[in-house]
């Protein structure tokens, strides 16, 4: 994997920065779910635009930050959304 990063324009310093930035964003998805159940008698977020009114900062759907790949969202009525990056996988293991 090493061998492959090595010929990308992107320096292993923005890369690393780019990782955490997307898995701090995933679970912003998750924990802001639970404020918004928490606020809506236990109805989780349905769409983005469910999260927007919880995290004031975001007005779009997020992409990573690396390439600006969509992020794979499922939406589930009765648990927080399911979240994954096509470049960084799942924020919790
Ligand atoms: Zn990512």
């Amino acid at each position: 994997m090493f061998f492959l990063l090595t010929g990308c324009t992107k320096s292993a310093e923005q890369k690393q920065k780019a990782e955490t930035t997307c898995i701090s964003n995933m679970k912003t998805v998750q924990s802001a779910s639970n404020i918004y159940a928490a606020e809506h008698d236990g109805k989780y977020p349905t769409s983005w635009e469910e999260i927007f009114t919880v995290v004031e900062y975001w007005d779009e759907p997020l992409t990573c930050p690396l390439d600006g790949s969509e992020l794979i969202i499922e939406w589930h009525d009765d648990m927080w959304p399911t979240v994954e990056c096509p470049n960084h996988g799942k924020p919790y293991q």
